[in-house]
């Protein structure tokens, strides 16, 4: 028995595992390529709609600071109208990341 690292996830674990006990991917029909690579896609293709829906709640974000800042302006009361504008700096600055980490895990 030896110590290897798991081909999906990376991890160590056990040359003689059927499988991996981070990961889950079963070895128990030995390690086959094809399905190694449609884990592998699969990932990204998770890790690529999470990043469509953080983009998405950031525009939402971006909207509504929009809005509450709209409101704001006819109000007398101050906080309105900055609560608006930290919504729409931090749904602006949260969708350009989420915008160039999606990016990136399509180029790769
Ligand atoms: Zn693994």
């Amino acid at each position: 028995m030896a110590i290897i690292n798991c081909p999906v996830c990376n991890k160590r674990i056990s040359s003689v595992a059927t499988q991996c006990e981070f990961c889950k991917t079963d070895f128990a029909d030995g390690i086959d390529d094809e399905k190694l690579l449609r884990k592998a896609k699969n990932k990204r293709f998770i890790q690529i709609q999470r990043l469509q829906n953080f983009s998405f709640l950031f525009v939402m974000l971006f909207a509504t600071g929009a809005l509450v800042m709209y409101l704001g302006i006819t109000d007398q009361d101050e906080t309105l109208n900055l609560s608006g504008r930290v919504m729409l700096a931090a749904g602006f600055i949260g969708y350009v990341i989420a915008r160039v980490k999606l990016l990136m895990a399509k180029k790769k």
